[in-house]
C-alpha cells in the first residue's frame, strides 16, 4: 500500500477518510455519486483545485472534468472570484433580509435569458425544480407533470419517478419515501419521442399542467435534442395550455451564455438555472414569465422561501463569474478546446479499434461505448459499462479526473489548456488499448 499511496487513484489517506466518513455519513459521502460506487473504488478525497487542476490529499495532481458536475467553467479557484468572496465575507455572510448584489444578479440573469422577466435565487437545482413544478401545477390548475426518461431535475417527490407499466401511463416512484399517489401524478416519456409525448398529452387529456425537460439532455451522459423535437414541444405546451420548464441547471451559461433556448432558439414558460449561475457556491435560480412567476410569495398565492436564498457570498461569486462570462470570446474557447478533446478522443478510439460515440454541444460531452448513435435513454443503457469502468480507472490512474459515472458529462473550462487536452487524448488512446 505505501509504495501506491503517491499513484493517481491509489490514494492511502483518502481510503482512511472513507473508513472515517463511513462511520458518520450515510455511505461516507453527501451526495450519492461521489461515492465511485459504479466504477467500485475508493473516492479520492480533495485538498485543493486550481485552474484545470485538482489535488488529493495524498498529493496526486489530476486534470479536472467533473468541475464540480458543473459549476466551474472559469476553472477552479479563479482570482476575481476568489478575492469577490474574501471581500463580502468579511462584511458577514448572511443577513436574511435584502442587497444590492442580489439584485445585480437577478438583472443578469433577466438579461441573459429574454424568456425571464422574473427570477428568484434559491440554493440548489432541486428547490428550482421544485418550484418550477409548484407554479405549473399552480398556474393551469391542474395536477400532472410530464418528465423526459433519463433526464434529472434534483431530488424533490414529484421528480423521482420512473415510468409505470403502458406507454405515456401515469409514474411510479424511483424512490422510496415518495408516496405512490404522488409519484403517480408524474407522466415519462422517452427523450427524443414527440410521439409518445403528444400520446401523454391525449390520454391526460385537460390534466397536463407542465413538461419539465433538460433542452440538452445531460444527466445521462449528453444527448442531444434531434431537429425540431424542441420546437414541436413547445408547441404542443402552447396548444395544450401547459407550462413549459427548460431545466437549464447544466445547460444555463455551459452551452451559451444564453443556455440551450438561446442555442435552439425556443422560449420556456420557466428557467431553472443552478451550477455555473452560483460561480462554484449554492446559488441556483427559478425564473420566467411575470404572469406565472408573480404568483410566487408574498405577491402571489404559491409558497416558496429560504433563509439562505440569495445568500451574500454565493452572490458575490455569481456576479463576477457572469460578468466574466458574458464576453462572446469565453464560448470561443470552449468550443475550441472541447471539439479538440472530442476529436482527440474520437481518434485515439479509432487507433485503438475501440468503437465509441462522442456527443457533444460546446463545453459538455459524453464518450459513449458503443458504436450506434445516442439519443434516448435505452441507448444509454445499451452502452458497454464493463469498458466504461476500466476506462474511468485507466484515466484516474494517469491523473485524468472524470465523473465515477457512465450517465455524466465531461466538463472543459476555460482553465482547460491545449497542454491539458492533449496530455487527456494520450492518456485516452492508452487506456482504450487497455480496456481493448
Ligand atoms: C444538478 C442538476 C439539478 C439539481 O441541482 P442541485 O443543485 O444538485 O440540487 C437539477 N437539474 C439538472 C438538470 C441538474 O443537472
Amino acid at each position: 500500500m505505501g509504495e501506491q499511496s503517491k499513484q493517481p487513484g491509489c490514494c492511502k489517506r483518502s481510503e482512511l477518510a472513507y473508513e472515517r466518513a463511513f462511520r458518520v455519513i450515510p455511505g461516507g459521502v453527501n451526495s450519492p455519486v461521489r461515492a465511485f460506487r459504479e466504477v467500485q473504488l475508493c473516492p479520492v478525497f480533495i485538498r485543493s483545485a486550481r485552474g484545470s487542476r485538482i489535488w488529493d490529499i495524498d498529493g496526486s495532481e489530476y486534470i479536472d472534468y467533473v468541475g464540480s458536475w458543473g459549476p466551474m467553467i472559469l476553472g477552479h479557484a479563479h482570482p476575481a472570484v476568489v478575492s469577490a468572496v474574501q471581500q463580502a465575507a468579511a462584511l458577514g455572510t448572511s443577513y436574511g433580509a435584502p442587497t444590492e448584489g442580489e439584485v445585480e444578479l437577478a438583472q443578469r440573469i433577466c438579461s441573459a435569458y429574454p424568456s425571464i422577466q422574473k427570477v428568484r435565487l434559491v440554493s440548489s437545482g432541486t428547490e428550482a425544480a421544485m418550484t418550477a413544478a409548484r407554479l405549473a401545477r399552480a398556474y393551469t390548475g391542474k395536477d400532472i407533470l410530464i418528465k423526459m426518461i433519463g433526464c434529472y431535475h434534483g431530488h424533490c417527490d414529484s421528480m423521482l419517478v420512473k415510468a409505470g407499466s403502458g406507454v405515456a401511463e401515469l409514474s411510479t416512484a424511483s424512490s422510496a419515501g415518495v408516496p405512490a399517489d404522488l409519484a403517480a401524478k408524474t407522466v415519462t416519456v422517452a427523450y427524443n419521442d414527440i410521439h409518445t409525448l403528444t400520446l401523454a398529452f391525449k390520454k391526460h387529456q385537460g390534466q397536463i399542467a407542465g413538461v419539465l425537460i433538460e433542452p440538452v439532455a445531460a444527466n445521462m451522459g449528453v444527448v442531444l435534442p434531434q431537429p425540431g423535437y424542441l420546437q414541436q414541444i413547445r408547441q404542443l405546451c402552447s396548444e395544450q395550455n401547459a407550462v413549459l420548464v427548460f431545466d437549464e441547471v447544466i445547460t444555463g451559461f455551459r452551452v451559451a451564455f444564453g443556455g440551450a433556448q438561446q442555442l435552439y432558439g425556443i422560449q420556456p414558460d420557466l428557467t431553472c438555472l443552478g451550477k455555473i449561475v452560483g460561480g462554484g457556491l449554492p446559488c441556483a435560480a427559478v425564473g420566467g414569465r411575470q404572469d406565472i412567476m408573480d404568483m410566487l410569495a408574498p405577491l402571489g398565492p404559491v409558497y416558496q422561501a429560504g433563509t439562505l436564498s440569495g445568500n451574500p457570498l454565493a452572490v458575490a461569486a455569481a456576479n463576477p463569474s457572469l460578468n466574466l462570462l458574458q464576453d462572446p470570446a469565453c464560448y470561443q474557447k470552449l468550443e475550441q478546446s472541447a471539439a479538440a478533446l472530442a476529436e482527440g478522443l474520437a481518434d485515439a478510439a479509432r487507433k485503438a479499434a475501440i468503437p465509441v460515440t462522442i456527443n457533444r454541444v460546446g463545453s459538455i460531452m459524453t464518450c459513449f461505448f458503443t458504436d450506434r448513435p445516442v439519443q434516448n435513454f435505452d441507448d444509454v443503457k445499451a452502452c458497454n459499462m464493463p469498458r466504461f469502468k476500466a476506462f474511468f480507472a485507466a484515466m484516474l490512474q494517469q491523473g485524468i479526473y472524470l465523473a465515477p459515472s457512465a450517465f455524466e458529462a465531461m466538463f472543459v473550462s476555460l482553465a482547460h489548456t491545449t497542454e491539458d487536452i492533449e496530455k487527456t487524448v494520450s492518456a485516452a488512446y492508452n487506456a482504450f488499448r487497455k480496456i481493448l
